[in-house]
């Protein structure tokens, strides 16, 4: 996770929120290299999502919702962690999250001190809006975007004219006051979700269920992701939230061993229920095809980290590879091996000297390549560390212009993977990667 996080630093995917101030906890900066990676990320969901199925509609909520909302879903009595602090050197640790003879020795496991009775916590960030502090102003921040699509369910279903089963699909921040936040972006205060809501018909939700589990597994298949590194796991009885009647996470083997990155839950009636209860409005599915029969739907939700899939992504793709092309047995390549549908650069180009007109070449090049590709150019040092850091970013082809390519317009065309050169007309060269892209297949 260091090599991670420091090569995200060094090539501006992820910087620390405020670093000059001394950083600020639970909270990242994406820079140039990383959001591109996560507007991709995002933009491979968001097609699978609503594009690829006809039945599902977007949306983008508030993130500040009237604060009944968060008393009707059950996180003001209920979104809590367990908590303990050391008395003596302060520490803050999640009950569940240390060894079970700390919690019951009460000894702290950083220092041994004396840790205090566990108490809850709730993790929503609250606040005040408008000028008075009173409890009439509280507002929170919400902890998942979930909420803002089950009290838009009806609009939704009138201005598109929906029919269940359905959906709505939803990217959007979320904020929660973790306790502990470590391990670089996988737990953090402010981070966003992927979250889709399914409205079935109560009796449909098993099956359903079960094929949004399969649908979802075949995503990240798709996506490229090391398949030997995600498993299931099903919530056993004491994980199971009150209101689930089945959930499942698929957790991925991070570097700090496995851990959840997207939850599928059948969350029942309950969010509707709740919110037909609260706001005295009618919540219930009228079908017309059939008899106008009415039911509250039942909700099979599909919740995955965007951030949290940054990442999977980061860890998935990096690879250290022993190289011989500089004649070094020995030498080291440190390579980002992203999908190119999600790499931040998709082609770089590089003139193998800046005279000679090689330089207006390959700019010549480059912009004929932008229209179609995120593109970048690289004109400085020898060819083969350009390559190096084109490979560390991630950047699945690089052309080089050289002096042949002023004489027959050729190129050559340099993939990261396998290091393999190939010289082709530059005419030829927008289609060629194209097509690479839609035959990509990972060697490694
Ligand atoms: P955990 O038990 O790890 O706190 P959770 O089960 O509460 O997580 P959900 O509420 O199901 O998580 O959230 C859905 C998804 O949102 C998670 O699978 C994860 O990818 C992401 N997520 C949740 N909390 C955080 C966080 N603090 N930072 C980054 N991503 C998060």
């Amino acid at each position: 996770m260091e090599k991670i996080t420091s090569l995200a630093k060094r090539r501006g995917f992820v910087f620390q929120s405020s670093e000059i101030y001394g950083g600020q906890n639970g909270a990242w900066d994406y820079g140039p290299l990383g959001i591109e990676l996560k507007n991709r990320i995002a933009g491979a969901w968001w097609k699978e999502m609503t594009q690829l199925h006809d039945d599902i509609a977007g949306l983008d909520a508030a993130i500040l919702m009237h604060p009944r909302t968060w008393e009707a879903s059950g996180h003001v009595e209920n979104f809590t962690d367990p908590l303990v602090d050391c008395k003596k050197c302060k520490s803050r640790f999640r009950a569940d999250m240390i060894p079970e003879e700390n919690l019951t020795a009460k000894k702290c496991p950083d220092c041994g001190g004396e840790l205090t009775d566990t108490r809850k916590f709730n993790l929503m960030f609250k606040s005040h809006i408008g000028p008075a502090e009173d409890t009439a102003s509280v507002i929170y921040l919400r902890p998942e975007t979930a909420q803002g699509i089950y009290v838009n369910y009806k609009n939704i279903i009138q201005s598109n004219r929906m029919k269940i089963p359905f959906g709505i699909a939803q990217i959007g921040k979320a904020f929660r006051n973790e306790i502990v936040t470590k391990n670089f972006i996988f737990r953090t205060c402010e981070f966003e979700q992927m979250e889709m809501q399914y409205f079935v018909k109560p009796g449909t939700d098993e099956e359903w269920f079960n094929e949004w589990r399969k649908r979802r597994w075949a995503y990240y298949e798709k996506l490229g992701v090391k398949m030997d590194h995600l498993r299931w796991h099903q919530h056993g009885a004491d994980e199971l939230a009150h209101y689930a009647k089945d959930a499942y996470d698929i957790q991925y083997l991070f570097p700090m061993g496995w851990r959840e990155l997207e939850g599928v839950h059948n969350r029942t009636d309950y969010d509707l229920g709740r919110h037909s209860q609260f706001s005295g409005k009618d919540m219930q599915y009228i079908d017309q095809d059939n008899n106008n029969e009415r039911y509250i739907p039942y909700i099979i939700e599909t919740s995955a980290g965007l951030t949290r899939n940054v990442l999977m992504i980061l860890c998935d793709a990096y690879d250290e590879e022993k190289v011989a092309d500089k004649g070094d047995a020995d030498d080291i390549r440190t390579v980002l091996r992203f999908h190119p549908n999600l790499a931040p650069v998709t082609v770089a180009v590089l003139p193998l000297m800046k005279k000679d007109g090689l330089a207006e070449l390959a700019q010549g090049i480059r912009a004929e390549l932008k229209e179609d590709y995120a593109t970048d150019y690289d004109q400085s040092g020898a060819i083969g560390r350009r390559y190096r850091r084109q490979d560390e970013a991630g950047t699945p082809f690089c052309v080089t212009v050289d002096y042949q390519s002023k004489e027959d317009g050729t190129v050559t065309l340099r993939f990261r993977d396998s290091m393999e050169q190939i010289r082709i007309p530059k005419a030829e060269l927008a289609a060629r990667i194209k097509q690479e892209i839609k035959g990509y297949k990972r060697i490694k």
